[in-house]
């Protein structure tokens, strides 16, 4: 992508990130406080710092595991057609598993995700996004768990990116164009 000039508003600040975990683990915590395994499976890339913070705070036996869908590649358009790049290395039938999200957008990546991973039966499939823009919906799909809504912006930071980068920014931001490319 051709970098035009931009600069990054703060958003959602890293410790109001941190005080949103908190509440949404203790209610992950009552929906599977009985479980023996919870697969929680990120969503590459987006979901890895959300995933990282997410699990510390989770008092509940837990595994890690990462699936990849195309995405909107360096553009900031959604592609509507989901592909996976990247599958599951364990079966999760009859397990509990939470799909961990960084932005449900139109909608169309975690619904064709959590129809795909519900077709292999697991006892329990529940969904988490950090952030949610209502307004871009374009299929009928609701997050169990969202951290935050927010409008129709384009954001970066805590592990989401513009063109791969600001991925290490410890907040959400808002992208700001500052002048012609
Ligand atoms: P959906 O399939 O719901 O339209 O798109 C979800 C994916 O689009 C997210 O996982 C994310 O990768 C990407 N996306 C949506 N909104 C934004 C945004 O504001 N910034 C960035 N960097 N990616 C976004
Ligand atoms: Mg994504
Ligand atoms: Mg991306």
């Amino acid at each position: 992508m051709s970098q035009r000039p931009y600069v990054i508003d703060v958003m959602i600040s890293a410790k109001a990130i941190a005080a949103r975990i908190e509440e949404l683990c203790e209610e992950i915590q009552k929906e599977f406080g009985d479980t023996d395994k919870l697969v929680v499976v990120g969503l590459l890339r987006g979901s890895f710092v959300f995933i990282a913070d997410l699990v510390r705070e989770l008092d509940l036996p837990i595994e890690v595991d990462f699936l990849e869908a195309s995405s909107y590649g360096d553009a900031m358009e959604s592609s509507r057609e989901v592909r996976i790049l990247k599958d599951l290395r364990g079966a999760i039938e009859g397990r509990d598993v939470l799909v961990v999200e960084d932005i449900v957008d139109t909608g169309h990546t975690l619904n064709h995700v959590t129809h795909l991973l519900q077709s292999r039966n697991p006892a329990r499939l529940k969904s988490i996004a950090l952030l949610d823009k209502p307004s871009r919906r374009e299929v009928d799909f609701r997050s169990d768990w969202v951290g935050f809504e927010i409008p129709d912006e384009f954001v970066v930071g805590y592990g989401i990116d513009y063109a791969q980068r600001n991925r290490n920014l410890p907040h959400i931001g808002k992208v700001r164009f500052t002048g012609e490319g």
